[in-house]
C-alpha cells in the first residue's frame, strides 16, 4: 500500500499483530515518517465438506452458525454466543490445514464446545448430528450428563482436543498426488 500521506511506494512494517482473520500491521513510510496501518485479511483454503453420503460441499459457516443458534435458542447463554462459537469452530477448523472435513467431525466439534456452554444445547445439537441410533443411545447421553449438573464438576475429563477428535478414513487432494 503506498503512504496515505506522501503516496510514497515503500514502508517498513514497525509492529504486528494477529486481528481476528487477519494481520494488522503498523507501518513507516519510508520517505516521510509518517505511520499509518494497514490491515490484511488472510485468505481461506477453500474448505470442503464431506457429508454422510459421501457428497462434497464448501464449507459454509453460515449453515454452522444456524445449527448452533437453532441448538442454542431460548438458552441462558450470553448474547452473541452462536456467532462466537461459530467463529471459533471455523477457526478450529481451517487451522487444521486440510482441505476436506467430515460433517461427522464437524458435528463432534460442536458438541464438545456445547457440552462446557449448556448441556440442554448439547443434546439438541446432538439429537440432530448425531444420529442416535436409538432412544437408549440418547438417553444413556442425557444420563451422563446428568451426573455433571449444571456446573461440570472440576474432576471432570478433559474433552479431547480437536486433534484427537476420530475422523474417519478418506482421500485427501494431497494423499492422491
Ligand atoms: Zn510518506
Amino acid at each position: 500500500m503506498n503512504c496515505p500521506y506522501c503516496g510514497y511506494s515503500d514502508s517498513k512494517v514497525i509492529d504486528s499483530r494477529d486481528a481476528n482473520d487477519g494481520v494488522r500491521r503498523r507501518r513507516q513510510c519510508l520517505q516521510c515518517d509518517m505511520r499509518f496501518t494497514t490491515y490484511e485479511r488472510l485468505e481461506h483454503a477453500s474448505l470442503f465438506v464431506i457429508k454422510k453420503d459421501g457428497r462434497r460441499e464448501e464449507f459454509s459457516r453460515e449453515k454452522l452458525f444456524r445449527g448452533i443458534q437453532i441448538a442454542c435458542q431460548k438458552r441462558p447463554l450470553p448474547g452473541g454466543t452462536p456467532a462466537k462459537l461459530a467463529d471459533d469452530i471455523e477457526a478450529e477448523l481451517y487451522q487444521r490445514g486440510k482441505a476436506e472435513v467430515s460433517s461427522r467431525t464437524i458435528g463432534d466439534v460442536v458438541m464438545a464446545h456445547l457440552k462446557v456452554l449448556d448441556h440442554i444445547a448439547y443434546i439438541r445439537f446432538a439429537s440432530v448430528y448425531r444420529d442416535f441410533e436409538d432412544i437408549t443411545m440418547l438417553k444413556e447421553e442425557v444420563d451422563s450428563l446428568a451426573g455433571h449438573a449444571v456446573n461440570p464438576p472440576s474432576d471432570q475429563l478433559p474433552l479431547l482436543p480437536i486433534d484427537e477428535l476420530p475422523v474417519p478414513p478418506r482421500v485427501t487432494r494431497r494423499a492422491r498426488r
